[in-house]
């Protein structure tokens, strides 16, 4: 039995070790100078590998297509993910958010045992070959071809990743693969990105994090997610923890009416809110409002909301009227900003949509259009939200489309 893998990324590397660990012989071939390149700074660097819970906590956090993921990840949970690193050398820690790292901080230290653990087992690696075609006859794979080689194949797992971050080779060459042999590709959208937003006045905030504020959003009058965290704005918007997550659940809707809304003081009720300005205004009586809300806002904050509120900066607090607090309060407690577009796949974490799952077996991973065929990791149409969620996603498919 000969197999072929396309991919070096995790999901190819995990699926070509058990492969060969079945005793097939396996050839895994990937277009870059080295295997892992985009493992090599997920995490910032420190790749964080994985996520210590349980299988229903970890589906909660799968956006898209959750069901067709059950199988696999009861058959390659988070824990089979640490037991299997460790057991090719590599010690792991978990931090904050249940989020595992490798003990050392080092994203090539995953990249290094994975590596040695493919040499050792004679996975044959080839390196700076890309993969042009699969082809298939009377419906069953049959051979890879590549710049440099043909492989025949009874077994080709494409695990080429989506097309987030395409420097590191993930460029969607598995979707044109996929086609090619009947498949379907669902619409594809950047996820866990930044969001590119309408007006200019945010510019006015670029480099400015909120730690501590709920962010709202909305689709028409419709609120889908909100959350307390930790935001920033940048040149061309938001981005930020909150704003990653709220981008997964926003991939797939119209970007025709979408708001953000903050709630910079959401431990305060408005009640709450209107009765401390108040006391703030006593203090100072006689200073200009413009001087007088540092000690409830960032600096940078301060001009923006002043304007928005149509309040004469100048204007005592002593003078400031009932009806202007509402509006301070109001804007302390949502201040708006409108959606233009997600950030491109340039910047984009992970690709939402890719290989209909519809169309692939989901304890096998493989196809059930074309024999022989295995799929594993963010080709597919699967994502999930930060937290080490998207590579056990790819580590638990690759498993199993090894394993069979
Ligand atoms: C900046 C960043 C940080 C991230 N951090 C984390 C994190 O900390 N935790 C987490 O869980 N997830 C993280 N992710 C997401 C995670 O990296 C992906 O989910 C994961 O890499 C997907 O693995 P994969 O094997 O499916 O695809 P990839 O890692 O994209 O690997 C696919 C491989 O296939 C190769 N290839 C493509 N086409 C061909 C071809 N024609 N011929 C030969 N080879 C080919 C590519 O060169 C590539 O090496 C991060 C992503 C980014 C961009």
């Amino acid at each position: 039995m000969k197999t072929v893998v396309i991919g070096g990324g995790p999901s190819g590397m995990i699926c070509a070790y058990y492969e060969r660990l079945n005793g097939n012989d396996v050839v895994l071939i990937e277009k870059n100078e080295k295997l892992g390149k985009k493992l090599y700074i997920t995490g910032k660097g420190r790749c964080n590998l994985t996520n210590d819970c349980d299988v229903q906590t970890f589906l909660a956090n799968v956006v898209s297509n959750p069901k067709f993921l059950m199988s696999s990840i009861y058959a390659f949970t988070p824990t089979d993910t640490v037991n299997f690193f460790e057991s090719i050398g590599l010690k792991t820690k978990v931090e904050r958010g249940n989020r595992v790292f490798p003990l050392s901080d080092k994203s090539s230290d995953v990249i290094k045992v994975l590596k040695n653990a493919l040499e050792s087992l004679g996975v044959d690696i080839k390196l700076n070959e890309t993969v042009l075609d699969v082809l298939a006859s009377d419906s069953k794979v049959t051979m890879v071809k590549t710049d440099l080689n043909s492989y025949d194949a009874n077994k080709v797992v494409i695990a080429t990743g989506g097309i987030s971050y395409p420097s590191t080779g993930s460029t969607g060459d598995g979707y044109h693969f996929a086609k090619n042999l009947g498949h379907t590709v669902t619409k594809l959208t950047p996820s866990l990105c930044g969001f590119n937003l309408k007006g200019d006045d945010y510019k006015e905030l670029q480099g400015l994090t909120l730690k501590n504020v709920n962010l709202a959003v909305k689709d028409g009058n419709k609120e889908y997610y909100s959350e307390q965290g930790e935001m920033l704005f940048t040149h061309f918007g938001v981005s930020g923890p909150l704003v990653l997550t709220a981008s997964a659940l926003t991939t797939k809707r119209s970007f025709n009416d979408i708001t953000l809304s903050i709630d910079l003081k959401p431990a305060l009720t408005s009640k709450e809110l209107d009765k401390r300005l108040l006391r703030d205004f006593e203090i100072n009586k006689n200073k200009a409002l413009k001087n007088s809300l540092d000690l409830l806002l960032p600096k940078a904050l301060i001009p923006l909301i002043i304007k928005r509120s149509g309040i004469n900066e100048y204007k005592k607090n002593n003078e400031i009227t009932v009806k202007e607090r509402a509006v301070l309060v109001s804007l302390l407690k949502s201040l708006e900003f409108k959606l233009e577009t997600l950030r491109g796949f340039n910047e984009a974490v992970i690709t939402n949509g890719g290989i209909s799952v519809k169309e692939v077996n989901p304890s096998t991973m493989e196809s059930k259009v074309v024999k022989g065929l295995y799929f594993a990791g963010e080709v597919l149409d699967l994502d999930a939200f930060t937290g080490g969620f998207n590579l056990q996603i790819a580590f638990s498919t690759g498993y199993v489309a090894g394993n069979n």
